[in-house]
């Protein structure tokens, strides 16, 4: 079997994608990341993506050496067949589809076409995503049966063997906060940790509201969309058994 050397995160700026990040960094010797611009309503999000990515080349001089090149490609099409709460000013609801209105019919499929063929460009075997079934949400296009067809599609239709790694895929909020310290802890085992929890609490952005102007425990945020609900339980669950 072919060694695993290179990979590629989809990378948004968010806490989730900032631990797909770390993990990445803490298994191969070269990764790059991806980010997508559909005309968010807000564009914090990519503005957290560069902060993270230089804090964590600042905080952590393991890793450092081996992060890559960051791609940005644009995606306003996205815009021209989708009406959502994420690129129209709309407010966060559910639909009658038991779905929250900020799905965007098959986003992530698109989102990992477009890796796959950058990664086939930058000779990257493995795309690191940070989709999760066990997220409240249930996006069709992050249960782990669809990553798997992807996998094969992309593999099929470029004929070139990808891996698509989704680290977590079967863990909650709590245990995402708990990868990270895990990671961090790994890279540097003096403070590494709680490092890289702070990062995350300090740098990265989830809220739905675009939201920066409340501090709280776990980060930045409104406090009462989805977003920052699962962000704070979680963080309630995993501080309260770090501390
Ligand atoms: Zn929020």
């Amino acid at each position: 079997m072919a060694m695993h050397t290179a990979a590629l995160v989809l990378f948004s700026g968010g806490q989730d994608s900032t631990t797909c990040l770390a993990h990445a960094l803490s298994r191969f010797e070269r990764v790059e990341t991806i980010g997508f611009d559909y005309g968010q309503r807000h564009h914090v999000e990519m503005q957290a993506r560069l902060t993270v990515l230089q804090q964590l080349r600042d905080q952590f001089p393991a890793w450092s050496p081996r992060l890559g090149l960051d791609h940005v490609l644009d995606l306003a099409v996205l815009g021209q067949v989708s009406e959502t709460s994420l690129t129209r000013d709309m407010a966060f609801r559910m639909e009658a589809t038991g779905l929250p209105n900020t799905f965007v019919p098959g986003r992530n499929l698109l989102f990992l076409t477009l890796a796959a063929a950058l990664a086939y460009r930058r000779d990257v075997q493995v795309i690191v995503t940070g989709v999760c079934e066990t997220d409240f949400s249930g996006y069709p296009d992050c249960r782990d049966d669809t990553m798997k067809a992807m996998q094969l599609a992309l593999s099929l239709g470029m004929d070139k063997r990808f891996l698509v790694d989704t680290p977590l895929m079967w863990i909650d909020k709590a245990d995402t906060w708990r990868m990270a310290h895990d990671l961090g802890q790994r890279a540097d085992p003096a403070g590494g940790g709680r490092r890289l929890v702070d990062l995350i609490i300090e740098h990265t952005h989830t809220c739905y509201a675009g939201d920066r102007s409340h501090r709280h425990a776990w980060g930045y945020g409104c406090g009462a969309c989805p977003a920052c609900e699962l962000r704070q339980r979680g963080y309630g669950v995993f501080a309260g058994q770090v501390t």
